[in-house]
């Protein structure tokens, strides 16, 4: 397993990991993140609780540049894990500041339009939403370097998949594209085959049983209660 030095990963983020406390790599981390800095498209299959949120963002953090435009787009199927992915940016991004924008529904559009203004570098969205600002030409994709589909599977589950193919295809063709899904299936094989370009597949541990590390819990609430919870 290398360490984190060895992946190849840029001083600051280096220093963002350590202070993080993360001491080791991940096997997904230690698998993507040297293929993900040299530049390779991705499908990897792993669950949430394998740090797979770390192995996209830290080789994306490490080769970000300046813009005035979104160089990366992370795309997720709810505003809960949009939001932990925004977390885990602001904290790799520690010694690198990057402006990163939340998107996503059941929200108002006024700040999310001041906030598209305002020039971010990474934007994570739910894609309904973020569909909305590309047809209202809100935002401008033109400068993209980064795209991330996070969560396929169940992207797919929650209908979103016409949604995503427009946004996929509002994105510039000469992008590395990271695409994740705990499963496999047909449809998902199909819309990864026109994503990528030339992937480079990474499994960890099996596909459809729950990461070991995630416990699970159901609790039955109304639309009202659901962001005290
Ligand atoms: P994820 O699978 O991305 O949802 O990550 C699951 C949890 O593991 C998160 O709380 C991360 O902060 C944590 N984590 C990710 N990578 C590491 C690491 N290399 N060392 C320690 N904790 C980590």
């Amino acid at each position: 397993m290398p360490s984190f030095e060895e992946t190849g990963l840029s001083g600051p983020v280096l220093r963002a990991v350590t202070r993080a406390g993360y001491e080791e790599p991940t096997p997904i981390q230690a698998k993507a993140i040297p293929l993900a800095l040299e530049g390779h498209d991705i499908i990897g299959a792993s669950q949430t609780g394998t740090g797979k949120t770390a192995a996209f963002s830290l080789p994306i953090v490490s080769q970000m540049g300046p813009s005035t435009k979104p160089q990366c787009l992370i795309l997720e199927p709810t505003r809960e894990l949009a939001a932990q992915v925004e977390d885990q940016m602001n904290v790799f991004s520690y010694y690198k500041p990057l402006n990163v924008l939340l998107l996503h529904g059941g929200v108002g559009y006024g700040h999310q339009i001041e906030a598209l203004e305002n020039k971010p570098d990474v934007v994570i969205a739910t894609p309904g939403r973020l569909l909305d600002h590309i047809e209202k030409g809100n935002i401008d994709l033109s400068e993209l370097k980064f795209l991330v589909l996070d969560e396929v599977d169940r992207m797919l589950d929650m209908g979103f998949p016409p949604d995503v193919k427009r946004i996929i295809d509002d994105c510039p063709k000469d992008r590395q594209t990271l695409f994740f899904s705990a499963t496999m299936p047909g449809a998902i094989q199909t819309l990864a085959n026109w994503a990528l370009r030339e992937p480079v597949s990474i499994e960890v541990g099996g596909r459809r049983s729950p990461a070991e590390t995630v416990s699970h819990a159901f609790y039955p609430v109304g639309m009202d209660q659901r962001d005290e919870l």
